[in-house]
């Protein structure tokens, strides 16, 4: 069974393509209420690791729980029933479709009925302060409001763990401080949220834990205002 508070558990993960080790014996725990911060350089394995949790790619060894049932390799939909949702870099809305239709398409393979998953997709427009928009064409909109339509899309299917690649990229400074605000709303809800961020101005103040990795290996785990100073993050990632 899962300890108090965690979401989340993944233990000594490892995953090869072909020579490279992609991660390296990474271990990882998200808690209810906690927002993690995922940093590094390019190819240093963020990517590989958040598609091993969500199931979209097989590792080589290590084990994943969530919500304290073993969760090792099972497949994506299988992830996603027991409580993980991510959302995408580089998302994909359908042009043609209004906002509310976009985030209850993600929602239907949860519901029976049309009705109950507009239901949530009204709640997740709404939790997201763009419940204004559910009429509206996905094709019209603005890129920020469309990042929030994307995030609505993960937040609908009411997930207990939230993935997110680059949340942040492409906003104003404006629509970065909304961003922190609901994500610090979502966790206090008692989600559990794992953020993939360049961007350390908007990543460092809102995370509680920071987790660096370099060459699939976690160089840094620990708080925020110790990343700055830390020898081995500077030197592989923040430069100077
Ligand atoms: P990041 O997201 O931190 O930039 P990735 O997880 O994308 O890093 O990549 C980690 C390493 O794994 C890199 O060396 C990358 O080239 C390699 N890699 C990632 N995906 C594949 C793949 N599908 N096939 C081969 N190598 C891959």
């Amino acid at each position: 069974p899962a300890r108090n508070g965690e979401r989340l558990r993944a233990e000594g993960v490892t995953k090869d393509f072909g020579g490279v080790r992609a991660l390296d014996g990474v271990s990882l725990r998200l808690e209810a209420g906690v927002i993690v911060g995922l940093i590094g350089p390019n190819g240093s394995g963020k990517t590989t690791l958040i598609n091993a949790l969500s199931g979209l790619e097989r590792v080589d060894s290590g084990r994943l729980w969530i919500d304290g049932r073993t969760m090792t390799n099972a497949r994506p939909d299988r992830i996603a029933r027991a409580g993980l949702a991510r959302s995408f870099q580089a998302a994909i809305l359908p042009d043609d479709a209004t906002a509310l239709e976009a985030v209850a398409a993600a929602r239907l393979p949860l519901d029976r009925r049309v009705e109950w998953a507009e239901a949530h997709a009204r709640w997740a427009l709404e939790r997201l302060g763009v419940g204004a928009l559910a009429d509206r064409l996905c094709h019209g909109l603005p890129a920020a409001l469309r990042r929030r339509v994307e995030l609505a899309r993960a937040l609908a299917r009411r997930p207990s763990v939230l993935l997110l690649d680059e949340p942040a990229a492409g906003l104003t400074d404006a629509e970065k401080a909304e961003l922190a605000a609901l994500l610090r709303a979502l966790a206090a809800d008692g989600m559990a949220l794992l953020v993939v961020e360049h961007d350390m101005e908007f990543l460092l103040p809102l995370a509680d834990r920071v987790l660096c990795l370099d060459r699939g290996r976690r160089l840094y785990d620990g708080a925020p205002d110790g990343v700055r100073r830390d020898a081995g993050v500077i030197a592989a990632y923040l430069g100077g």
